[in-house]
């Protein structure tokens, strides 16, 4: 969706500023035929004032050759007529012109045909005591050395307009679709009033299109780029978390153990206490071993006793420890989130279905640690147990409120469930049903979770699969 439109962006203002560009060519062109065409209208004027002033002074056979060399230097002068005193002109339109002219003493167009190939007008100045009239070519009044633009190949066209008659001097190429630029003004000559207009049609295929596909390609090039290094960070993100509770897991695991062991070898060293204890009382009544046997007594008793301290220090140590983790208002929600968001990859490759249902926001008083392996340890329990059934059943469920006070999370699965006569045992230390299990997880949750003032609970869910609830006091914000 970004890519789509950071390219659309992108390829708007490529185009944008590439027709800006082609615009503001056109317009320079179009402003220098204007002026190359203007200064020849102003020139034809000047050659008419010309012969008029210099009709004087020129003998009748001069006036001629003077008339004839003209179209030699101005080769769009087709030819020059001059009407003596006590003439007439061949035509009425130029009679008229010529009267036109004195009235408005300067010089004006007559016979203008632009049905002819080429173009053609008269330019007729009323003058004492002869009056000339100039026949122009159109075509050939075009400075074509100086004009800005190849005239067959370039796209614009360039029309001379006068009284709805139009006269082609570029032919340019208009097919009327794409984006159209158009430039009219009038000649600057009161003389010839033609309108130049030019017109300029960008088609599609003059878009920038190569830049426009590098820059589609380049948006796509540093978007992936980009997902690809947050795929990357989070996946190192995600890699670091879990190493980091693994790493609790482990400490806490092996504090776990020597509860364990501590509960576990408390019986037997009792058992050695009592039995050494009733083997003195034995050998008292014999009194021939008495005192070796006094003395070996003593030393076993003494050093069970010791063996029993110290694993009851270990254990003390164990229970309470003395550096613990301040406690703190945890959100249960956001703890959720965060242990599913770790084990993400885990119930994808599994398919597992997972949801938060939170009623309430429910906010606990607890060590966040202790809390986080605890939910890490029962999710992770729960996806172990959704192996064993079919992976279109898997889903996991985490409800979160707040019941009687107490911040309530339950982690409910659709696997197997526990029988019932396994239930009693599942958080004694070392029980465990699964091959290469430790059976140290849900005694180690429920420790964390008595110390932290709650308690965790493991019951069946309906209509299969096992629920684990864990209940924490709330924090009392004020
Ligand atoms: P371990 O996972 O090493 O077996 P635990 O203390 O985590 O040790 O679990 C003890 C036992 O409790 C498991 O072996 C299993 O029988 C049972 N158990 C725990 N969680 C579930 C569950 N979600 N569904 C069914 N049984 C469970």
């Amino acid at each position: 969706m970004l890519w789509l439109v950071l390219s659309a962006l992108g390829c708007v203002l490529l185009a944008h500023s590439e027709l800006t560009q082609l615009r503001e060519a056109f317009e320079t062109d179009a402003r220098i035929s204007h002026r190359l065409l203007s200064q020849r209208a102003v020139q034809h004027e000047a050659v008419l004032a010309t012969l008029a002033l210099l009709q004087p002074k020129a003998q009748p056979g001069d006036a001629d050759a003077v008339e004839q060399r003209l179209s030699s230097v101005y080769p769009q002068i087709l030819s020059v007529q001059r009407r003596d005193p006590g003439e007439n002109w061949p035509s009425a339109s130029l009679v008229d012109a010529e009267n036109t002219s004195r009235q408005t003493r300067h010089a004006v167009l007559a016979n203008l045909d632009f049905s002819a190939q080429r173009g053609r007008y008269q330019l007729v100045l009323a003058a004492q005591p002869s009056s000339f009239a100039l026949l122009i070519d159109v075509y050939a009044s075009v400075p074509w050395n100086d004009w800005s633009m190849p005239v067959q190949s370039s796209p614009v066209r360039v029309t001379l307009v006068q009284a709805g008659k139009a006269f082609v001097v570029q032919p340019g190429r208009v097919t009327g679709s794409g984006w159209r630029f158009e430039f009219h003004k009038h000649l600057a000559s009161v003389s010839q009033p033609f309108d130049v207009v030019a017109v300029r049609e960008v088609g599609w295929s003059e878009l920038p299109w190569g830049l426009m596909a590098v820059w589609t390609s380049l948006m796509a090039a540093v978007l992936a780029g980009l997902s690809a290094w947050q795929r990357q960070r989070s996946a190192r993100r995600r890699a670091e978390e879990l190493l980091r509770v693994g790493q609790v897991a482990r400490l806490n695991t092996l504090g776990e153990l020597a509860a364990g062991m501590a509960h576990e070898l408390n019986q037997p060293l009792t058992a050695i206490l009592a039995n050494t204890q009733a083997a003195k009382r034995l050998l008292q009544d014999d009194p021939d071993e008495m005192p070796a046997a006094l003395q070996a007594m003593d030393q076993a008793v003494a050093q069970a006793r010791r063996a029993a301290e110290v694993l009851a220090r270990l254990r003390r140590t164990v229970e309470q420890p003395n550096v613990a983790e301040p406690s703190q208002v945890v959100d249960l929600a956001q703890v959720a989130r965060n242990a599913l968001d770790l084990l993400e990859p885990e119930c994808k490759r599994r398919g597992v279905t997972v949801a938060i249902v939170a009623k309430h926001p429910a906010q606990v008083l607890a060590e966040r640690v202790a809390l986080e392996q605890i939910v890490h340890n029962l999710m992770t329990n729960a996806l172990q147990a959704l192996d064993l059934v079919a992976a279109t059943e898997r889903q996991l469920t985490i409800h979160i409120e707040v019941a009687s006070g107490m911040g309530v999370l339950q982690v409910a699965d659709t696997g197997p469930g526990i029988a019932p006569d396994t239930l009693p045992h599942v958080f004694e230390p070392f029980f465990t049903t699964r091959e290469g299990g430790l059976g140290l997880g849900l005694s180690l949750c429920e420790t964390l979770a008595t110390g932290m003032g709650g308690q965790l609970r493991a019951h069946a869910n309906a209509p299969r699969g096992a629920v684990f609830t864990l209940t924490l006091p709330t924090a009392h914000t004020p």
